[in-house]
């Protein structure tokens, strides 16, 4: 039988996982975690913690497999703009005919019922016109919100599912590969246990299968068939994180949960769009181990009375710069180092006064994360600002209130996309039998295409098995579109 390895178990691997159970190959799953039923939910939620351990826990660093464990939110609508760029890929009708399965997926394996939020034409109506006076782009979204407290139980039972189904199946838990190198037309992989290291061993695989996420980004690059990829430099994303009044955002967050809109600076003409709503929910450190950036999630059951959500200005670079995660990590750094380690708050009136927020006692939003206060206009770029402000004041025609002098802004809030591969519709990249999948690929930003690019290369793996006729992408030229700079239609007022 021949042999295929899956680099990581992710929202990606796992979906991919799913396509090849009981398939007529013998798949060998290697993630740094541990198995799906140890995973536990971040301490700092569960009120054992009060910050990050100085080295991060598993929650979000490699182990916990990010968003399908964290918050677990996933876009059901197949677009050209959010998401990712599979649409760019596949086109809209196979990228939906996945995500739809994506969906009953989930659905069928969640514990409780959760809720499919789907804006109606009123909403709709409602939400352009306002948009429109405001300088906003609406781009419509299907969206499934499963919550921090229901993921482990969704993805475990995915996992049993594909477990019986599949006893071509090898897990091997607590395992970090090391190294993928190519071998005679196959793949030998090096791997180790990730905790307690010193026991490396070595397999050789007729398909690779490779899904690390964003986190392992930097590990793919390393790799030696790397610099045989046709690869093109990726995008970053750099921004606060801002926590307001949920009363304030009340009227979207009930007829959408959470709007995407994007916006065009005036004096720049940067892409500024919000991302990652968590109404009633919870802002929470994301640690990376040499730096520790913001984010949010929110629950089914407990909420909050504040709202949270990112508001990122898009950059990408131009020769001879081509590092955009060193980028944006080492501007995450400067942002820790202001802050004595951890995440910085700024009231967004101090901001716009130039002064530093000392206190938070007597303002009208209570912070759900603590962090050191202080300015942020000392760490990030003057346009990346300018940017987050001209976006709150856009969406405060919206929601009123939310660039009140009380709102808060937290850094740093950064998103670095790693290079984008040119593969193939099945994933497969122009090394034959070499597959990469989900946000490493950066075809994919988020759970719902990252699961849906696991089924598509699932698919391409069974098609090869039967003889079928997938082909990797091409070898030299790349026929499909290279990454492009977010389309956005300007409606400035
Ligand atoms: C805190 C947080 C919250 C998020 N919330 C959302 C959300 O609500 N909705 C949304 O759409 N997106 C969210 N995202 C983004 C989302 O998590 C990703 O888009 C998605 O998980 C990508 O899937 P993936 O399979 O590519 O990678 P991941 O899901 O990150 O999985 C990668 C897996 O590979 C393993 N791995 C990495 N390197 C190795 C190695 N060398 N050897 C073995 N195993 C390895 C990791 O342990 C991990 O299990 C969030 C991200 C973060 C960090």
């Amino acid at each position: 039988m021949r042999k295929l390895a899956l680099v990581g178990l992710g929202a990606s691997g796992l979906f991919a996982l799913r396509e090849l159970a009981g398939a007529n190959v013998e798949v060998h799953v290697f993630d740094v975690g541990p198995e799906y039923s140890k995973r536990y939910a971040c301490p700092i939620d569960q009120g054992k913690l009060e910050v990050c351990p100085p080295k991060a826990c598993s929650y979000c660093a490699p182990g916990q497999s990010a968003g399908s464990w964290n918050d677990f939110k996933v876009i059901l609508s197949a677009s050209p703009t959010i998401g990712g760029r599979l649409y760019d890929l596949v086109g809209a009708a196979e990228l939906q005919k996945r995500l739809d399965k994506v969906k009953a997926t989930i659905l069928a394996h969640a514990p409780v019922e959760i809720p499919v939020v789907t804006p109606n034409a009123d909403d709709l109506e409602w939400i352009k016109r306002k948009s429109a006076l405001a300088g906003m782009t609406y781009h419509y979204q299907e969206l499934l919100h499963c919550g921090s407290d229901n993921a482990p139980a969704i993805n475990t039972s995915i996992l049993k599912e594909i477990t019986d189904k599949g006893p071509n199946i090898v897990f091997h838990w607590d395992t970090k590969v090391l190294s993928v190198r190519r071998l005679d037309g196959k793949f030998q992989l090096t791997f180790d246990r990730y905790r307690r290291p010193e026991n490396e061993q070595q397999d050789t695989f007729d398909y690779c299968v490779l899904a690390p996420g964003r986190g392992g980004a930097h590990w793919l690059t390393q790799q030696e068939f790397y610099k045989d990829l046709d690869i093109h430099p990726g995008q970053v994303d750099i921004g606060v994180r801002v926590e307001t009044s949920s009363f304030f955002t009340e009227e979207v967050d009930k007829r959408f949960y959470e709007p995407k809109l994007y916006y065009r600076t005036k004096r720049t003409n940067d892409v500024v769009r919000n991302f990652c709503s968590n109404p009633k929910g919870f802002v929470t450190p994301e640690n990376h181990r040499d730096y520790v950036l913001v984010n949010g999630h929110s629950k089914m059951y407990e909420k909050s009375e504040n709202n949270n959500f990112a508001v990122l200005v898009s950059k990408t670079f131009t020769r001879p710069f081509k590092d955009p995660q060193l980028y944006s990590q080492t501007l995450a750094k400067v942002v820790n180092m202001l802050a004595g380690g951890g995440p910085l708050i700024q009231r967004l009136g101090d901001l716009k006064s130039g002064r530093r927020t000392k206190s938070l006692k007597n303002n009208l939003i209570k912070p759900t994360l603590e962090a050191e206060c202080g300015d942020l206009a000392l760490a990030y770029p003057h346009r990346i600002l300018e940017g987050i402000i001209e976006y709150l004041e856009a969406l405060d025609k919206i929601c009123p209130g939310v660039a009140d002098n009380c709102t808060l802004l937290y850094g740093p809030e950064c998103k670095s996309y790693p290079d984008s591969i040119t593969v193939s519709k099945n994933m497969e990249t122009n090394i034959p039998n070499l597959f990469v999948v989900g946000d490493s690929s950066s075809w994919t930003r988020g759970v719902g295409q990252a699961t849906t690019s696991g089924i598509l290369v699932g698919e391409g793996i069974l098609e090869k098995l039967k003889g079928g006729k997938s082909s990797p992408a091409p070898a030299i030229a790349p026929e499909l579109p290279a990454p492009k700079s977010i389309p956005v239609t300007i409606i400035n007022p």
